[in-house]
């Protein structure tokens, strides 16, 4: 068996080379190694990694992170966009945010502020317990942070208190109303904010999620709002304020032309703002920057047709020329990228339990005293041939349902469907030998090759740890974690442990197209088989439980009677310190951290002693309250 196979085959079948590199790697025992720091002396056995950390009882499924690969994702986009600014001579800087609601982990975001200090990296936050974790999480004071998504007043009430403390945040003007809300609070305080607006484009991404951008977006403004948004900001003595643009046209943007168009488009609205009079200073090409799920580096949704440099050259080089073009000073560039920063982190492993294949039946059956059905069956199966195998499948189809139906009459006993049975899956894997020798492909016959897949059970929830495979049918890598100088002779899908008949994987990565199974080596009962899903680190973790850090909602039961109705039990949601606990954060550690800067802060005049007093009172309120908007 392990003869004629290599790790080069294994390499190749499962494409690790185009999607892994320069991580995931496997050695000259078939073992997955990873090399986080993209230094392959440097290399851990993931397999005996995962072994030992069953030994001490943690038990699959595992979800194993990797903070050293973050380090190295934000390097290289630093990196890419200097590269990019030195060869068109961009004369400012780029300045990257990690969109909290990608990973809201706290050990990740933390890596993210860690290694991105040095680089000013800051964070992009879409909620009001987002904005919770950056204030309390955020270290360098020139990293940026971003405010965007829906807000109510306390949301930009605490933004504006926390710009006059120090932070360097801006509050994004997703809607108009926005603007009254800032007013309003400006009013109170007396402190202006930031601003920025983020641009409704016409632009459409080519993903899932195109519907971030184009005419009826769910936000940003049009053309028409920004300009009325201009005068409001003016007439309130606030355009001086209004520093940045933001646009976000989707996730896993797939092909460059898409984000060329968006860039082209939102640099024209950059120099018209800075015309009608804003102080322009920033220009924020929010996330899409793709995956390359399947390695093959075309527009197919699960890979992407550029590279990051490519990505970054583009933007660099499209703002510069729009500014150029009219003399005006370029920006400072700032992306979200969230899901290109994160992705590579984590692996989760999970083991199969169990395998579900037809059974092959080796010894001669008996069915001398069968009904003639199933003796038509045997005759059939003996004469399968490279002529006749097409029209034998189409005849032992025919036979077994009429064998099902006459079991179903009372005509036929349970052992003689058995034996038809028996038999039927014998003709086919007979047929399946003649293609495979044949080597003929006949779409006739797909249904075969999905009749004779195996089933593998695995331990984990497709729900919680891959709801994006679930739900938007996104792919990810996924392969052995060993054995791979085997070759791997099972065809078999997966299936997870829920009763939901949606818990499975049925869609793996080809090379640019979709398979409908996995190759996979033949479990044996008591031999440890493990499975790496790789590529999984952003938005699995937090749509499988808690998406944007919004808790469970409020629930009421209600039911009808002869009244009319009655509430039958009220279900009270999660408040943010709650929401918070699961991802490990203490929301008493919190408040010290919090009260600690509000103090050094009032120390250095920064803030009054009312303001510090009410924004701790805005922190300690927002941490016990319901996590959605009020
Ligand atoms: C989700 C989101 C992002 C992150 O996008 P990626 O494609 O993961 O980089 C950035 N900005 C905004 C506004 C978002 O909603």
């Amino acid at each position: 068996m392990k003869s004629n196979w290599s790790i080069h085959d294994s390499e190749e079948l499962y494409g690790l080379k185009r999607w892994g590199k320069p991580y995931f790697n496997i050695n000259n025992v078939g073992h997955i190694v990873v090399s986080p720091q993209n230094n392959k002396d440097k290399a851990l056995n993931l397999f005996k990694l995962v072994q030992n950390l069953e030994k001490r009882n943690f038990n699959l499924p595992l979800l194993v992170h990797f903070p050293d690969i973050i380090e190295d994702r934000i390097e290289q986009l630093n990196h890419c966009f200097s590269k990019a600014m030195a060869r068109y001579n961009y004369d400012g800087s780029y300045q990257g945010v990690f969109p909290i609601k990608v990973n809201q982990q706290r050990h990740i975001v933390e890596s993210v502020v860690n290694y991105g200090y040095k680089y000013k990296y800051g964070l992009e936050v879409g909620s009001k317990p987002e904005l919770l974790i950056a204030l309390a999480q955020l270290k360098n004071s020139n990293s940026l942070l971003i405010c965007n998504g829906y807000k109510d007043k306390k949301y930009v009430e605490t933004a504006v208190i926390a710009y006059h403390l120090g932070y360097n945040i801006l509050i994004v003007i997703e809607q108009l109303s926005e603007i009254y809300l800032v007013a309003d609070v400006v009013l109170e305080h007396g402190i202006k904010p930031n601003l920025g607006i983020r641009a409704k484009l016409s632009a459409k991404g080519d993903s899932r999620w195109a519907n971030s951008a184009g005419d009826r977006a769910k936000f940003g403004l049009s053309v028409t709002e920004i300009i009325r948004a201009l005068d409001q900001l003016s007439k309130s003595g606030m355009l001086t304020k209004l520093k940045l643009l933001h646009f976000h046209i989707g996730s896993q943007i797939s092909a460059i032309a898409t984000i060329k168009d968006a860039l082209s488009e939102a640099s024209q609205i950059y120099i018209n703002l800075c015309k009608l009079g804003a102080p322009m200073e920033y220009f924020d090409v929010g996330g899409g920057l793709g995956i390359d799920y399947d390695g093959s580096n075309t527009n197919f949704p699960a890979s992407k047709n550029y590279s990051m440099q490519n990505y970054a050259n583009d933007v660099v080089a499209a703002i510069k020329t729009a500014c150029d073009s009219q003399s005006i000073k370029v920006p400072i560039i700032v992306s979200e990228s969230g899901r290109s920063v994160a992705s590579h982190q984590s692996i989760l492993i999970v083991n199969v339990l169990g395998v579900d294949k037809i059974e092959e039946f080796n010894n001669t059956t008996e069915i001398d005293n069968c009904h003639t059905l199933v003796q038509e069956i045997l005759e059939i199966y003996i004469s399968i041939n490279e002529t006749n195998f097409q029209e034998a499948y189409h005849d032992v189809l025919q036979l077994k349902r009429e064998i099902e139906s006459l079991f179903s009459f009372g005509y036929l006993s349970l052992y003689e469907r058995g034996k038809a049975e028996e038999l039927f899956w014998k003709c086919c894997r007979k047929i399946k030998t003649i293609l495979q020798k044949v080597d003929l492909e006949v779409d006739e016959l797909d249904n075969l090759h999905q009749l004779l897949l195996s089933t593998y059970y695995c331990n984990f929830s497709v729900f919680q740890s891959l709801p994006d495979n679930w739900s938007i049918d996104q792919l990810f890598p996924i392969m052995p974690i060993h054995r791979l100088t085997e070759k791997p002779t099972e065809l078999g899908t997966l299936a997870d442990l829920t009763c939901d008949s949606d818990g499975k994987v049925s869609r793996f990565i080809g090379y640019q197209n979709v398979k409908p199974h996995l190759e996979l080596h033949s479990w044996e009962k008591n031999e440890p088989y493990y499975l790496g899903f790789f590529l999984s680190g952003a938005y699995q973790e937090i749509l499988g439980s808690l998406h944007n850090l919004f808790g469970d909602t409020n629930a009421v039961h209600i039911k009808l009677d002869n009244d009319g109705y009655h509430i039958e039990s009220i279900i009270k949601g999660d408040s943010v310190a709650e929401v918070l606990k699961y991802l490990e954060y203490n929301s008493r550690d919190m408040i010290k951290s919090m009260h600690k800067k509000t103090q050094n802060a009032f120390k250095n005049r920064q803030i009054t002693f009312k303001e510090s007093q009410l924004f701790l009172k805005y922190y300690k309120d927002a941490l016990y309250n319901y996590t959605y908007l009020k």
